[in-house]
């Protein structure tokens, strides 16, 4: 159907740059897809993604979810707590909005090698993609216009947004994030846990059997310290602050410590060029909303590519609607994490009335449950239009 149309160069062949590529070469796009590193590199990063019904959605129109299947730690319970106030709350199946509810699934956990080798295994076989792995990337503007589109999935330091003098906002936070894989003494792996402390969240994922990923956030240089802990220095550390009945096993790969930022570019578009996944956008890991945001780009921007009208009127008009569109979602997800990280790290007497109304209504009340869920799940903008079945 898009034979006759100009080739599509991917920067970054990332979670966003590699899914992307494949959604596009599905309708028959010629793509072109650039990273510096080789598969290799690319597949070795130590780290799991919280999977929403967003990215569950996209992925099973990509033909993606059943073969991923064995490798996702689905988890049934989100209980967050809030340390602050000694309060808490369990998100269930029960709370999911009714088109997820067959799934039984609050959300899934996902480790990067698993889906970045699905990832590759498919890009190397496709006839409609041409991968440019391990190689240098710098390309003159001027030949860029070779290109129908080209699309920069470069991450978060994106040579490609420099490159084309793109507006990017940035705050960096004081806290930094750490993120280890634990195994735990005797736990559920059907709960996921997020815990509000003063010094930051802390987020504890199902990754299958009793282990489980710690994304820690504290001050940065909390976190470095901690890295640099030895092993049992480290568990030592880690049990102190883990909630109620949770009791470390076993290190299983090297903590890492990471700074943190919110990041946005105002507008995601410029001449051919749009900005996809992370090289757009930037939040804080609270709620684990970063690559389901990346993905629901993703999901635009197929979907603008692949509808009538772009076939009736070719890509010009893609990178300008596509940047509108995307721009409710990105600003709310981005403050609200912002918000929440705030909240829930202050001890002011009217935001702890905040906090314990906030916990109150979610106790008692399945509709606030429900509409929090579906807003972490699908993305706010869901909730002003029926989600597909
Ligand atoms: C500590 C931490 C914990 C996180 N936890 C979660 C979580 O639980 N759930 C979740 O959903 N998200 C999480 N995230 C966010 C998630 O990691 C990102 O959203 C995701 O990696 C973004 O994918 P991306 O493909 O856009 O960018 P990246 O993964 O950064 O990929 C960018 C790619 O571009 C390549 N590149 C660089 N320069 C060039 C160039 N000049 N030309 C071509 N290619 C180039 C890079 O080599 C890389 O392969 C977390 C992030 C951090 C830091």
């Amino acid at each position: 159907m898009t034979g006759s149309l100009a080739p599509i160069r991917i920067n970054g062949a990332g979670p966003t740059g590699s899914l992307l590529a494949i959604g596009l070469a599905n309708f028959g796009y010629s793509v072109h897809l650039f990273d510096p590193l080789t598969a290799d590199q690319i597949c070795s990063r130590s780290r799991a993604y919280a999977l929403t019904h967003s990215s569950r959605r996209l992925l099973t129109r990509l033909g993606f979810w059943n073969e991923l299947v064995p490798f996702l730690s689905p988890f049934k319970t989100l209980r967050l707590e809030d340390r602050g106030i000694n309060r808490s709350v369990n998100f269930t199946e029960l709370d999911l909005h009714s088109s997820n509810q067959s799934t039984q699934s609050v959300g899934w956990i996902l480790d990067h090698r698993s889906l970045m080798k699905l990832l590759m295994s498919r890009l190397e076989i496709s006839p409609h993609i041409k991968l440019h792995l391990g190689e240098t990337t710098h390309q003159p503007s001027k030949s860029l216009d070779s290109f129908g589109l080209v699309i920069a999935a470069d991450g978060p330091r994106s040579p490609t947004r420099s490159q084309f003098g793109f507006p990017w906002w940035s705050h960096t936070y004081t806290q930094g994030c750490l993120t280890a894989k634990v195994r735990f003494c005797d736990l559920n792996s059907e709960y996921a846990f997020e815990c509000f402390r003063p010094e930051g969240p802390l987020a504890i994922l199902p990754l299958g059997n009793s282990d489980f990923q710690v994304v820690w956030s504290a001050p940065l240089h909390r976190c470095r310290q901690l890295a640099g802990l030895g092993t049992s220095a480290f568990l030592d550390q880690l049990s102190t602050i883990l909630p109620q009945g949770l009791e470390p096993d076993a290190l299983l790969d090297s903590p890492a410590a990471f700074p943190l930022e919110i990041s946005f570019a105002p507008k995601l578009n410029r001449k051919n060029v749009v900005l996809v996944g992370e090289s757009g956008h930037r939040c804080h890991p609270v709620g684990g909303q970063g690559l389901n945001l990346c993905w629901r780009d993703v999901d635009t921007l197929l979907q603008l590519m692949t509808s009538a009208s772009c076939v009736r009127r070719g890509l010009k008009t893609v990178p300008g609607v596509y940047s509108r569109r995307r721009y409710f979602d990105l600003l709310t997800v981005g403050l609200a994490t912002d918000l929440l990280v705030r909240l829930f790290s202050n001890r002011q007497s009217a935001l702890l009335f905040v906090r314990r109304f906030g916990l109150f209504m979610l106790k008692h009340s399945p509709l606030f449950r429900r509409v929090s869920l579906q807003a972490m799940s699908d993305g706010p903008s869901t909730l002003l239009q029926s989600l597909p079945e």
